[in-house]
């Protein structure tokens, strides 16, 4: 286990986009963090959430009818 300096109160977002059905509703609530491919399948740019889309992330990755999308501390 490394013992790197990690940021404080900074969430990290998980997917699975194998499990993805591309319906796109974390998209639609969180543009900003969950983006989609041409194929309508979840990608990210960037697996970090700051402070301020944290909010947001949380009501796309509950919104996902697949439970592709876990936030983690
Ligand atoms: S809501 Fe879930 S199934 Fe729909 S595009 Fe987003 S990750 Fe994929």
């Amino acid at each position: 286990m490394s013992s790197e300096i990690s940021p404080s109160k900074t969430h990290r977002v998980e997917v699975d986009s194998t499990k993805c059905c591309g319906y796109g509703l974390c998209a639609a609530l969180c543009p900003e963090v969950y983006k989609l491919d041409s194929d309508g399948i979840i990608y990210l740019e960037s697996d970090q959430i700051s402070d301020e889309l944290l909010e947001a992330a949380t009501e796309g990755a509950e919104a996902c009818p697949a439970e592709v999308i876990v936030i983690v501390e």
